[in-house]
Formats: structure tokens, sequence, C-alpha cells
């Protein structure tokens, strides 16, 4: 689950802005997002290249991170994968 969220309209408090400058990520609050059976900790994400996303926990490790990235470098995964065994 991610969500795009405007800088200008997101509230965010002293802390959650402190965190997100200080280490790219915060809490932000336990959410029932559409399609899951259960509450799930939302963060929000800041990231230099596409800036704030509301995200769950994801990935190997439920790691939290910016979305968008982590798609870059799986699409980047899978197109390195394609050219080896075109490569073989
Ligand atoms: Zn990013």
């Amino acid at each position: 689950m991610r969500q795009h969220l405007d800088p200008g309209t997101v509230k965010l408090t002293i802390r959650q802005r402190l965190e997100l400058a200080l280490v790219g990520q915060t809490f932000f609050a336990m959410e029932k997002p559409p399609g899951y059976s259960d509450y799930t900790p939302m963060y929000v994400v800041k990231c230099k290249r596409h800036g704030l996303t509301k995200v769950s926990p994801h990935g190997f490790y439920d790691m939290v991170g910016c979305p968008e990235c982590d798609d870059e470098i799986h699409s980047q995964l899978v197109r390195r994968m394609a050219q080896n065994a075109n490569s073989t």
C-alpha cells in the first residue's frame, strides 16, 4: 500500500518532520487500508527524487523505503537477469 502525499497538505508533527529530515522516514499512524484485514503501521518516507510517500512496510524484512526507488531497483534487476539469460 502506498500513497503519494502533497507536502503542502499533509499534516505532520514537529517530531515527524524532524525524523523525516534526519532519517528519511517516520511512523505516521495505524491505519486499515482498503483490502487489508487488519490495522497496519503506516510510515511516511521522504525521497530526494520522489518526494513524500505514505507506505506500509513492504518487501524483504518488511523494510520501509521509497517504493518508487524499490520499483526501479526491481525492474533493473529483472532487466539484467533477462540480459544474462539471453547472453548464455
Ligand atoms: Zn524514491
